[in-house]
């Protein structure tokens, strides 16, 4: 398995245009399981190389809407493979044939316990305190939520029942970006910039599902808003001084495009 992990800015991640298929995969547990599947027939070279970071709006993509096979396709299809680079593990399936997947219920599971994250940010962002009250759980010795999708079950421990559920909501939030980089482990180390003379601490990222993670724990702690754009609904980042309500396009390009269409009609 190549397990290099680059800087967050170096790291380059491959993509396999319309090579992913979804179908039924012998696993070595003798288990059939629904998998995206990677073919390497046909001409040419099978991958281009991107830079997921230059899209830190990427994980919206990925946890935004409800998981189906057809948009774990469409996800691969755009921005290849949630771990291993290049499909390098390839797996012998029962009838002696190497196979290059992942299993499909991998990708629900990471894609439902992100939107959930986003969901519990979103009430926060939003005060509201109704839908945090469903969202956690009262336990007789403080709040608690239960992760259904990874079966697991994170106590919040506050001990007072406050009427505002903020903090326990945030505490919910840290617990599972901190299980998910359980799950997929990011290394820390040093960066040194010659041009500055200083040293600043860098992610080395190795895989595109712990990139993800990183994008997601990047909006909580630098507190970044996003904003889906008025013209090609994808998600883009909000700089300051820009502020969401003046910055609704995503792009010089899409901006240009609502301007023909007030001017068409
Ligand atoms: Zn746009």
């Amino acid at each position: 398995m190549n397990d290099l992990a680059y800087n967050l800015d170096d790291f380059t991640w491959q993509v396999s245009n319309d090579r992913y298929h979804i179908g039924d995969v012998n696993t070595e547990s003798g288990e059939l399981k629904r998998a995206i599947i990677l073919s390497l027939e046909g001409e040419g070279l099978p991958f281009n190389d991107y830079v997921p970071q230059k899209n830190p709006a990427m994980f919206f993509d990925f946890a935004n809407t409800d998981p189906t096979e057809a948009r774990v396709l469409a996800f691969a299809n755009q921005y290849g493979s949630l771990k291993p680079k290049y499909f390098n593990l390839a797996k012998i399936d029962a009838d002696n044939e190497p196979k290059y997947y992942e299993e499909i219920s991998e990708w629900f599971n990471e894609m439902r316990e992100m939107a959930k994250v986003l969901d519990f940010w979103d009430s926060i962002n939003k005060k509201d305190n109704e839908k945090l009250s469903q969202q956690i759980h009262l336990e007789s010795n403080g709040y608690c939520y239960t992760d259904g999708f990874f079966k697991e079950q994170y106590l919040v421990r506050i001990n007072k029942k406050p009427k505002d559920l903020t903090n326990p909501a945030l505490e919910a939030v840290a617990t599972m970006i901190d299980a998910a980089f359980v799950r997929h482990p990011i290394k820390r180390s040093l960066g040194h910039n010659y041009v500055e003379k200083c040293l600043y601490r860098s992610p080395m990222i190795k895989d595109l599902i712990s990139l993800l993670w990183f994008q997601v724990e990047e909006m909580v702690v630098q507190n970044r808003a996003f904003r889906t754009c008025a013209v090609c609904k994808k998600y883009f980042e909000i700089k300051p001084p820009v502020t969401r309500k003046t910055k609704i396009y995503c792009s010089g390009a899409c901006n240009a495009a609502a301007y023909r269409k007030r001017k068409a009609k």
